[in-house]
């Protein structure tokens, strides 16, 4: 059974990275997609394990090759998720948890209309800018354009299965475990288990 794709997006300081990896490490079932960017990496952040850090034009190449499920520009840098990558993971039976922007949440979900999309929302506007300004982001002008973008993205949260509001971390990373957890259930992916149930009563 291939497993299952998690599509999480939220504007950027809603705490969704520090979120989904609680969640990956409480579950070996769970796998995140690495994508690629062409932003600079930031202080700390490794090529190949926080994302596949490319220049603008081999980014370019890779869309011209449609390599990428999904891609999109986001406050001015590219971002794309690798098509073999997640067919891979989900082959083998992991669940796939994309962190995605808005744009690439709605191409993912109308490649995979059995995807599941959980918004993470920040408890307020106040609690975002004190989550970016802590951060530094990249800068005060970065800083900016990322607050401007939020307003527009959390008006798509009415698209998405589930909203999980990130103001306990500890409650927040037990939703969302809760939904990966639930979703696995799904009685339409549990036929075959089923089949074979029925078939130890005959
Ligand atoms: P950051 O620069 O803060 O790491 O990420 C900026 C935004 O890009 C975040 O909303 C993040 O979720 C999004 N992002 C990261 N990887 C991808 C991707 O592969 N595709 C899309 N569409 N957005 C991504």
């Amino acid at each position: 059974m291939i497993g299952n794709l998690i599509i999480v997006s939220a504007p950027s300081g809603a705490g969704k990275t520090t979120l989904v990896s609680e969640v990956l490490n409480r579950d070996e079932r769970i796998k995140p997609s690495v994508s690629f960017t062409s932003r600079a990496p930031r202080n700390g952040e490794k090529d190949g394990v926080h994302y596949n850090f490319v220049s603008a034009d081999e980014f370019r190449a890779m869309i011209e090759r449609g390599d990428f499920l999904e891609w999109a520009e986001v406050h001015g840098n590219l971002y794309g998720t690798s098509r073999r990558f997640v067919e891979q993971l989900r082959g083998e039976g992991f669940d796939v948890i994309l962190t995605i922007d808005v744009q690439g949440a709605e191409q993912a979900r109308k490649l995979f209309p059995d995807a599941v999309g959980v918004f993470i929302l920040p408890p307020s506007y106040q609690t975002l800018l004190d989550r970016l300004d802590t951060r530094g982001a990249n800068g005060a002008e970065d800083l900016q354009i990322r607050l401007r973008n939020a307003q527009d993205e959390l008006a798509q949260a009415k698209h998405f299965d589930y909203i999980v509001i990130n103001d306990d971390l500890a409650q927040a990373t037990n939703e969302l475990a809760a939904i990966v957890l639930a979703e696995r259930c799904r009685a339409s992916r549990r036929n075959e288990q089923v089949a074979k149930i029925i078939n130890t009563f005959e």
